[in-house]
């Protein structure tokens, strides 16, 4: 994200630490009103708006499960919606709880530098290749290793042919937007 917004010189557009209170229609003056609280200062000030985009978000305001006894543990726990990036699991014994795409994303990665992980999933989950990413796995025989990195070659031929780039784009999209609902 840094780079991005460099690149595009977007730091003067971008206010960090601000959260947005309150905001109303203004029918008269055919603007947004807006109530934005600087949270370094702790200060609540107006501002105006053409254009209100909502981008906040339906997964950040996270909660502890309600498991008895959670805040009770005596050893580090963190959810991995805050996960403490400084955590080293190298030769630890872990629970982890959940099995969802964070757990099964975490639980690869931990285990092999822990002495021991116990995974405790209520369901089991499927875990499926998504259909271009996987088609593009097989192709390029990296299916184990679940990424790949476009070759310099096919980087040319995307800057040299925006056609070829573009119909990548939409078969990419394509596979993306359909796969969990197939086409009849
Ligand atoms: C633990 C966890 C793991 C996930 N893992 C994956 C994954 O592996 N793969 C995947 O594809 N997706 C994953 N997701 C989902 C993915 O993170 C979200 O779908 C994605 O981030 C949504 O992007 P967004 O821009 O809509 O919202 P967000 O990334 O949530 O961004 C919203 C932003 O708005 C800000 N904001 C909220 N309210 C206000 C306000 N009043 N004023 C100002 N700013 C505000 C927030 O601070 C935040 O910076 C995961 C989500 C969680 C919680």
């Amino acid at each position: 994200m840094r780079t991005v917004t460099e690149k595009y010189k977007l730091r003067r557009y971008i206010k960090l630490r601000h959260q947005v209170v309150g905001a109303w229609w203004k029918e008269d003056q055919g603007q947004w009103h807006l109530q934005i609280r600087d949270l370094e200062k702790d200060e609540v000030f107006s501002d105006y708006a053409d254009f209100f985009i909502l981008g906040y978000g339906i997964v950040n305001f996270w909660e502890w499960p309600k498991i008895q006894g959670l805040h009770d543990f005596k050893g580090p726990y963190m959810h991995s919606a805050a996960y403490d990036e400084s955590f080293d699991a190298t030769g630890k014994t872990i629970a982890l709880v959940g099995g969802g795409s964070s757990g099964i994303q975490i639980l690869p990665e931990i285990r092999k530098v822990a002495k021991k992980v116990y995974h405790y999933a209520k369901t089991p989950n499927w875990c499926a290749p998504v259909d271009f990413g996987a088609s593009e796995l097989i192709k390029r025989g990296k299916i184990a290793e679940g990424n790949f990195n476009y070759s310099e070659e096919e980087k040319e031929l995307f800057t040299k042919d925006p056609k070829v780039l573009h119909d990548h784009r939409l078969e990419v999209e394509e596979s993306l937007a359909t796969f969990m609902f197939p086409k009849a």
